[in-house]
């Protein structure tokens, strides 16, 4: 058991759902209770669908508990076939139903339909939303697809695409008109668009994009070995990685990488003198492994603020977020606990929070500065403007997405000269944070009970350096205290708890202007 109350992924059979509801002429029947049809509002409220997913319940309840149950599911498929009539069916537990004994695939096969039923296997107590999808979609392409020659021109899939993924029909929509300039179509975009028919045809294409591991890296593995297909390994997020991905197409193909970058304009926005001030900005980022490797590389090397935290909530992208990490001298925070990752971020006290729906949360409890670049999300990131993530349009709306929330160079410079001001005091707060927006509560200067947050230079407690802190032995001399207040409200917090452990290191009680600028000049180096 572990207690919850936000998680970043739902169930498995979730996932299979969002494969369902991007395709077409398909019907999900899932084994389930009453209730779970709870999970049709993710589709048709969060991602505004106008038609009920392609979904079906056997919908159980305590009075059918005993032989019953197979039966109801026996009859929601047949019934489904029956009213849809869809090119091929999938049928899936839910975790109530896992817990059951029916067995999906002996009943299918037994009521014997006219069209192919894909048994899935999601196993709920161990495996997570995005495993759900990514099974699901595997299990359909090794179903539908065979071998096939290749079309006469050169052709690709786009692998990955779902219902509710984040900014997926815009991503699809910016990759397709990269690879056109490149002269390359698009055979199959799967699964959002496709119906079992197009997955029948996934084999006469030359290659295929994957688009977002974490849905369709299986299925493109499968292509790989049964329609000896290539895959691409680089996600075009970010201009840098969106050159490398040219670069492995072209290699792929042989055709030469033809770009047109009339519209890009982020390389420009980040090089321009207004940005000289996000320059080493310290930032944050979590969310799925796909969106954190690509936002960290953006960050670090086209905008130019310092990585301080790298973490993913799906460990099956834990290996190359570990790799990624490493480059940036991180070692990445792999957790699903939302509680872990506030904890980290306190620690790590960055100046902006890259993340997903929950960090929003914890970084307006923080009073920071964040930008979302991650599901889960909620309805505000299923916007109706073309607001792509991938490519030289996601650029441009990734650096109008990053930089907002941050105050800006004239607003933060105001707030630290007119810190007094009845306009621009500390409490303010940049103007775009709310009208009425409150800076977070500074901890006392003298903290009495309170242990400290580590930070990374924090020793591992328990530490003589916590203990003295947590003894309430350090105290600020009002002059000090006057010191501290100049320092900007974004970075004062650090500022305090890197004097604090100077201090303690030193044996030093009360802290003076002078050890508030060793410690100064003990971090810089
Ligand atoms: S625990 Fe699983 S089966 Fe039960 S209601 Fe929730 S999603 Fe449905």
């Amino acid at each position: 058991m572990k207690l919850t109350l936000w998680t970043y992924e739902g169930p498995p059979h979730v996932g299979a759902m969002r494969v369902a509801t991007a395709m077409k002429d398909l019907q999900l029947v899932l084994h389930g209770p009453q209730g779970d049809t709870y999970a049709d509002l993710l589709f048709t409220m969060i991602e505004r669908r106008n038609a009920r997913p392609p979904v079906s319940f056997s919908t159980f309840e305590a009075s059918h508990m005993g032989t019953d149950t197979a039966i109801l599911l026996k009859d929601a498929l047949a019934a489904a076939h029956a009213r849809y009539k869809p090119q091929a069916m999938a049928v899936a537990l839910t975790c109530t139903a896992e817990l059951l004994q029916d067995d999906p695939n002996g009943i299918s096969r037994a009521l014997n339909l006219p069209i192919p039923v894909v048994p899935l296997e999601l196993p709920s107590y161990s495996r997570k939303e995005n495993y759900g999808a990514d099974e699901t979609f595997r299990a359909l392409v090794r179903a539908l697809a065979v071998p096939m020659e290749r079309t006469p021109e050169v052709t690709c899939n786009l692998l990955g695409a779902t219902a509710l993924g984040f900014r997926h029909r815009d991503d699809v929509a910016e990759v397709t008109k990269l690879l056109a300039t490149m002269g390359i179509k698009v055979n199959v975009c799967a699964p959002l668009g496709a119906s079992p028919d197009d997955l029948r045809k996934l084999g006469q294409a030359h290659f295929n994009v994957l688009m977002y591991p974490e849905t369709g890296e299986s299925a493109a593995r499968h292509l790989e070995r049964a329609c000896k297909q290539p895959f691409t390994k680089v996600v075009p997020i970010g201009v840098g990685a969106t050159r490398d991905f040219l670069a492995e197409v072209s290699q792929i193909t042989g055709l030469p990488v033809v770009t047109d970058e009339s519209t890009l304009r982020q390389p420009w926005w980040s090089a321009s003198v207004d940005s000289t001030y996000l320059t080493g900005k310290r930032v944050f980022i979590f969310g799925d492994g796909t969106h954190v490797i690509a936002a960290a590389r953006i960050a670090a090397k086209e905008i130019g603020f310092e990585v301080v935290g790298m973490g993913c909530y799906n460990r099956e992208m834990a290996r190359p977020l570990r790799t990624a990490a490493a480059e940036y001298g991180l070692e990445a925070l792999v957790t699903d606990d939302y509680l872990e990752v506030e904890k980290a971020i306190e620690a790590a006290a960055p100046e902006l929070i890259l993340g997903t729906q929950m960090e929003r949360n914890i970084a307006k409890k923080l009073g920071l500065p964040c930008a979302v670049i991650s599901a889960p999300v909620h309805v505000q990131d299923f916007p109706a403007r073309y607001a792509p993530q991938m490519g030289f349009e996601g650029a441009n709306v990734l650096f109008d997405t990053w930089v907002h929330p941050l105050v800006m160079g004239l607003e933060e410079h105001l707030l630290t000269m007119f810190r007094e001001d009845f306009e621009f005091h500390d409490a303010a707060g940049a103007s775009h944070h709310g009208g009425k927006a409150v800076a977070r509560e500074e901890s006392p200067v003298v903290p009495a009970e309170t242990a400290p947050v580590a930070t990374s230079d924090t020793p591992a407690a328990p530490s003589p350096v916590v203990d003295a802190q947590a003894r309430g032995e350090i105290r600020w001399l009002p002059e000090a205290e006057r010191e501290l207040r100049k320092i900007p409200f974004f970075v004062r917090g650090k500022a305090k708890r890197n004097t604090e452990l100077y201090a303690a290191h030193k044996g030093v009680c009360d802290i003076s202007v002078e050890t508030l600028y060793e410690a100064k000049a003990h971090y810089a180096r």
